[in-house]
């Protein structure tokens, strides 16, 4: 039968609704259908606005991007791809090429190490690992071919500080490219394009989207010319979100200030509980008066000091696992800024590759622990802590 619409494969329209949903509607579509060769066009050459290819972009992508692009004052519409590992991978590959240098703070997240130790000099790209908190050093690693200097403004799992405003200072003075992976701290601490930084990153599969159910990633970059050339990349490479995943992301973000807020001021609590224990040797909060970059984190943090704290049990390997057996009710779980307290042990996992001499260097003993807070009961949570450290140390 020739009008009969229930045999076409796809509806020629959707049902009408002169209201709107209230819910962004999740579009799983890969292609978009355009009216004629002369529309798809236009819209290829930017001036119609339309879809075409999921790979190239969909609309639950980018109300994720422009959401985070609120948070971070980003100039331009920033690139959701499909995990933070994939923003980062737009950064360091799309951006540079052989005969390049870049710098990278020596405590980044232990994939974009391996990315700036193994894949960037594969490809002829040389790379140094500089500490963030040293400006002096960081100018003294500078060579003319540097491309970027990468870093993180709190850094995994000891909690440093990075001396962001010198830095954003030197880069300027140099004309190097200042790029900032903002996972830990998030757009409620700091805004890294406000001090200076070219390129801000992001995994949104922590704080941001919050839930332990998404893995997804975010770059922008300042200037235009940058920020598309971060979009083809991402685009040409695969780096593309799923649109469940960005649907799901946005639901996490719309509570994102609540959950940061919360699950901060129990960080800091916590914190002060683990310090009054005789179990415990050392308590790292930047919030902390003891906390060796205290003043920086005060200046740059804005008040904020996030929700992750580290500490260290007195005893080794096997006083460690009595811990995490105690602590019942918090996951043991390599990953932070779930709505649950996670805990992980950097000696048996992101550290475990160095020996016990470096790990030592770096102030990671077998005791050594850092704690994701999440949303639990503050009393409750300090009290599980308390009786596990307790019950793993004898005191
Ligand atoms: C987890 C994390 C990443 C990588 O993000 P994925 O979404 O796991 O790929 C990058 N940087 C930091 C600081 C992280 O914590």
């Amino acid at each position: 039968m020739k009008n009969d619409a229930g045999s076409l494969m796809r509806p020629d329209a959707l049902p009408e609704s002169a209201s709107r949903p209230v819910v962004t509607p999740l579009s799983p579509s890969v292609v978009y259908a355009s009216d004629t060769p002369d529309m798809l066009d236009r819209q290829y050459d930017g001036d119609l606005h339309g879809y075409t290819y999921a790979r190239e972009g969909h609309p639950n992508a980018d109300v994720v991007a422009k959401r985070i692009d609120r948070l971070e004052n980003a100039p331009h519409m920033g690139v959701v791809t499909a995990s933070g590992m994939g923003a980062v991978s737009a950064v360091l590959l799309g951006l540079t090429q052989a005969g390049d240098h870049v710098i990278g703070g020596n405590q980044l997240y232990g994939r974009s190490l391996r990315m700036m130790t193994e894949d960037l000099p594969r490809l002829g790209i040389a790379t140094t690992l500089v500490d963030p908190g040293d400006v002096a050093a960081m100018r003294a690693a500078l060579r003319p071919e540097t491309r970027l200097i990468f870093i993180e403004v709190v850094s995994n799992p000891t909690l440093r500080v990075a001396e962001l405003e010198g830095l954003a200072a030197l880069c300027k003075e140099r004309g190097v490219l200042l790029v900032v992976d903002n996972t830990f701290t998030t757009p409620r601490a700091i805004r890294p394009f406000d001090w200076g930084a070219d390129i801000v990153i992001h995994s949104l599969t922590k704080l941001l989207a919050g839930h332990s159910d998404v893995m997804l990633g975010y770059v922008a970059a300042r200037d235009r010319v940058l920020n598309d050339r971060l979009r083809v990349f991402a685009v040409t490479a695969g780096l593309n979100p799923s649109p469940f995943d960005c649907w799901l992301a946005e639901r996490g973000l719309l509570s994102f200030d609540l959950r940061y807020d919360r699950a901060q001021s129990s960080a800091a609590q916590l914190a002060d509980t683990l310090a009054a224990l005789p179990g415990v040797t050392r308590v790292i909060y930047p919030g902390r008066a003891d906390h060796p970059d205290h003043a920086r984190a005060q200046h740059l943090l804005d008040g904020q000091f996030c929700n992750m704290v580290s500490f260290e049990l007195a005893g080794d390997r096997a006083t460690a696992n009595a811990f995490t057996k105690a602590a019942d009710g918090l996951s043991f779980a390599p990953t932070l800024g779930d709505v649950g307290t996670t805990l992980s042990h950097p000696a048996s996992s992101s550290h475990r590759a160095l020996t016990p001499e470096r790990r030592a260097a770096l102030g990671m003993s077998e005791g050594f622990f850092r704690v994701s807070v999440g949303l639990e009961d503050p009393e409750a949570l300090c009290r599980i802590f308390r009786d596990a450290v307790a019950a793993a140390t004898g005191t």
